[in-house]
C-alpha cells in the first residue's frame, strides 16, 4: 500500500504524464465532443488539487473505478460503480473511506447539499465497501458560479448503518415488485417535479401521452437507479425502458472528467490500469439517470 502525505501528493500531481490522460479522454469521446477540454482540465486540476490534497496526514489509494456487487433478497443484485476507494493514515490509526465525484452544472447550494444528503448512496458504499467515512465531492461547471467550484459532503459511519442500508434495499425491492407490472405503475405529473428542474419527459407527462411499457425485470440496482427509483418512478421506468435522453455537454463533460481524475489517482498512486475503460457514454447514461 502507498501511503503519501500532502507534500508527496503535490508533488505527484506536478509530475502527472498529462499526455496520458488526453489520449484516455480523446480515445472515448465521440469527436464532434472533444470542444470541453479545458473545461474537463479544470474539474480534474480542481479534484486533484483541492479535495485529494487537503487530506489530514497521509493517504493511500487502494481502488479505483471499480464494480462493487453484494447479493440481495429474492436473487436481485447491488451493482455499482466505486470512484475511488483508499485509506487515512492519521496518527498511526488507519480507517477506510469512499470517494465518490459528482459533476454539476448547477450551484453547489443547498439545494445541492440537501439532495445529497438525503441520498442512501454514500451511506450504501460505506456499507458495501466497510469504510468509516465516505466523501462526496462535487465539482460544478457553472461559469458564472463567484463562489467556490468545489464542495466536499463527508458522511461517518454510524452504529445502525448496516442495519439501515438493508432495510432500504429490501423495502426498495419490495416496492419495485409492486409496480412493476405495467397496470400498476404510478403514472405520475409534474407536480412530482414542480421546483425541482424539468427532466427529458417533461412535455409528455404533461399530456399526459406517456407510453406505458414496463421494462424487463431489473435484477441489477445501482445506488443512482435505486436513487432515481425512488425520487420518479415514472423517470426511471422510462430510462430503464431504453429512453435515454441525450448526453448534455454537462454530461459529457463529468464523464470526462470522472475519467481524468480516475487516470490521474492512478498514475499517483501507482495503480496499473484496467485493461478496458468503462465506456465513456456508458458512464454517460448512467449519470442521465440521476
Ligand atoms: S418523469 Fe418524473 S421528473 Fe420527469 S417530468 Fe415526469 S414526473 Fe417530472
Amino acid at each position: 500500500m502507498l501511503f503519501l502525505d500532502k507534500h508527496e501528493i503535490q508533488e505527484r500531481i506536478c509530475a502527472l504524464d498529462v499526455e496520458a490522460v488526453w489520449s484516455k479522454i480523446d480515445a472515448l469521446l465521440p469527436p464532434d465532443k472533444l470542444t470541453c477540454r479545458a473545461d474537463v482540465s479544470e474539474l480534474v486540476m480542481t479534484a486533484l488539487e483541492k479535495f485529494i490534497a487537503q487530506f489530514p496526514g497521509e493517504i493511500a489509494i487502494d481502488l479505483v473505478e471499480d464494480w462493487i456487487n453484494a447479493p440481495l433478497e429474492g436473487g436481485y443484485n447491488f451493482r455499482g460503480i466505486v470512484d475511488a476507494a483508499g485509506w487515512h493514515r492519521v496518527d498511526g490509526r488507519v480507517s477506510r473511506f469512499v470517494i465518490d465525484f459528482k459533476t454539476s452544472s448547477g450551484a453547489l447550494d443547498w439545494r445541492w447539499r440537501s439532495k445529497l444528503n438525503m441520498s442512501m448512496q454514500p451511506r450504501l458504499y460505506m456499507s458495501a465497501m466497510d469504510a468509516d467515512r465516505a466523501y462526496i465531492v462535487g465539482l460544478t461547471t457553472r461559469e458564472d458560479f463567484s463562489g467556490n467550484n468545489i464542495e466536499i459532503l463527508t458522511y461517518s459511519k454510524s452504529d445502525t448503518l448496516n442495519e439501515d442500508v438493508r432495510r432500504y434495499l429490501s423495502q426498495t425491492i419490495k416496492l419495485y415488485e409492486a409496480v412493476a407490472n405495467d397496470e400498476v405503475f404510478p403514472q405520475n405529473r409534474p407536480t412530482a417535479c414542480i421546483g425541482a428542474s424539468k427532466c427529458h419527459f417533461y412535455e409528455q407527462c404533461l399530456s399526459g401521452t406517456m407510453p406505458r411499457k414496463a421494462p424487463e425485470r431489473i435484477e441489477h440496482w445501482s445506488a443512482t437507479s435505486l436513487q432515481m427509483f425512488h425520487e420518479c418512478p415514472e423517470r426511471w421506468r422510462r430510462i430503464k425502458c431504453g429512453e435515454q435522453p441525450e448526453p448534455t455537454q454537462n454530461m459529457i463533460v463529468g464523464s470526462a472528467a470522472h475519467l481524468g481524475i480516475a487516470t490521474c489517482l492512478r498514475q499517483i498512486w501507482e495503480l496499473p490500469e484496467p485493461e478496458t475503460d468503462l465506456p465513456l457514454l456508458t458512464s454517460i447514461s448512467e449519470e442521465a439517470t440521476q
